[in-house]
């Protein structure tokens, strides 16, 4: 691959800040729902890491008129766009002939483009078809991103304004080293969006509509700070984020934020960030030195799933539904006494009518303790509910218990 003179800031015609983008996948396999759009997810979340904001996403078939209208409409909103897909040999992939179209510019065959091009070929001892030699296509704003693991070069377009087109291959395996490799240190020196603070609280014991209203609209509609609640498998996650405005540091917006979403929901609040059910009660657990045993009648294992393969987890039965009817608090010690384990954990669930009865109880040397919840839903969205009582019980039981704790037994 010739090595492509990278963009250098002197030679803008405008300094721009790049802090919004368009994410356009090109091909009609997207539109025909056979292949799934990945890259924009991943281009979207690698920039918005950046604190740049993604005005849209969009997916278009191969049609010229389309991508080039839809690339026109991207210029007019956004800093950066970038395609995928659309840079293959044959003539249903027509990207680069889109943005050739768009800014005004007629594509050339590059020779040093073409000399890396059918060396490729070669090497693998293949016949170079001619419509190949369309992968050496540059127009004259464009300069080639070098691809390692394929024959389609990408495109950096410099616009007279400021912006910037960004063309990527479509197979992930080529897009994301190129993106990661050359693209985003490109971005970077030209002043990539600007400096976004993000704090997640994970909450259990709460619906996620529940949490909405508490926080209320007028928090969960502001546009910075932004707050947002996301139901996730093991818990409703409420996402802070915010970027400096007017003299306040993105911080110092992060955390008046904060202070709202904790008086209104931070009973529920178990964890942080990155922290995970085996992870926050892993480290309650480790500081005492205590050691768990688990027993669950029908719940489908869910307890056991959700935490995991945690070391302080000695033991874990799964019983039928209906197994036993002895009190929860009986099975609870009994899980604790076999295993010889410090704390027992006794988990049931009964469906009843369109939700699950959920039956929890914590026994340690200190004694029992036991709670019976209703889970929203039956099946196994209930079950995957029990799942979280249990852990959510089981976090605030030893949470609350002092510091040196009821001396294992
Ligand atoms: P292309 O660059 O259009 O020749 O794309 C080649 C292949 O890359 C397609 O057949 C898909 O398998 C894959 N691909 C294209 N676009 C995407 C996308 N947005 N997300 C995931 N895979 C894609
Ligand atoms: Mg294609």
């Amino acid at each position: 691959m010739p090595d492509p003179r990278p963009p250098t800031p002197e030679s803008l015609p405008e300094a721009r800040l790049l802090r919004t983008a368009v994410l356009l996948a090109v091909g009609s396999e997207l539109t025909v729902g056979e292949t799934r759009d990945t890259n924009s997810g991943d281009l979207a979340r690698s920039l918005a890491g950046f604190g740049v904001e993604v005005a849209w996403i969009a997916a278009l078939p191969d049609r010229l008129a389309t991508v080039v209208d839809a690339l026109r409409d991207a210029l007019a909103a956004a800093d950066v766009v970038v395609t995928t897909g659309g840079l293959g040999p044959t003539p249903d992939d027509l990207t680069r002939e889109a943005i050739a179209a768009v800014v005004g510019e007629r594509p050339a065959v590059d020779p040093g483009l073409e000399r890396w091009l059918r060396h490729l070929f070669e090497r693998r001892g293949l016949a170079f078809a001619e419509t190949n030699v369309k992968q050496a296509w540059l127009i004259p704003s464009a300069t080639a991103i070098p691809n390692e693991r394929g024959t389609a070069p990408g495109w950096w377009v410099d616009r007279p304004d400021g912006c910037v087109i960004v063309a990527l291959p479509g197979p992930p395996s080529e897009m994301r080293p190129m993106w990661e490799g050359w693209v985003l240190p490109h971005l970077i020196a030209r002043g990539l969006g600007q400096e976004r603070v993000t704090r997640t609280y994970r909450l259990a014991g709460i619906g996620e509509s529940a949490v909405a209203a508490l926080l209320g609209e007028p928090l969960l509609r502001a546009e910075n700070p932004v707050v947002a609640t996301y139901a996730r498998t093991d818990a409703v996650d409420v996402r802070i984020s915010a970027r400096a405005d007017g003299g306040r540091s993105a911080e110092q917006l992060v955390g008046a934020a904060e202070a709202v979403v904790l008086a209104a929901v931070g009973d529920h609040v178990w964890g942080r960030d990155g922290d995970t059910w085996p992870g926050v009660l892993g480290r309650e657990l480790s500081a005492r030195g205590w050691t768990v045993a688990l027993v669950e009648a029908g719940t489908g294992g869910s307890t056991m799933r959700l935490l995991g393969d945690a070391p302080w987890l000695i033991s874990s039965h799964l019983l039928a539904p209906g197994e036993t009817d002895a009190p929860i608090a009986a099975l609870a010690e009994q899980a604790r006494k076999v295993s010889d384990s410090v704390v027992g954990v006794a988990v049931r669930t009964i469906e009843s009518g369109e939700d699950t009865q959920v039956e929890v109880a914590i026994s340690g040397p200190w004694g029992a303790r036991e709670t019976r919840q209703t889970a929203f839903l039956g099946g196994s969205e209930g079950r995957r509910r029990a799942g979280i009582s249990a852990a959510a019980f089981l976090y605030a039981t030893v949470r609350d218990a002092p510091p040196s704790g009821p001396e294992p037994v």
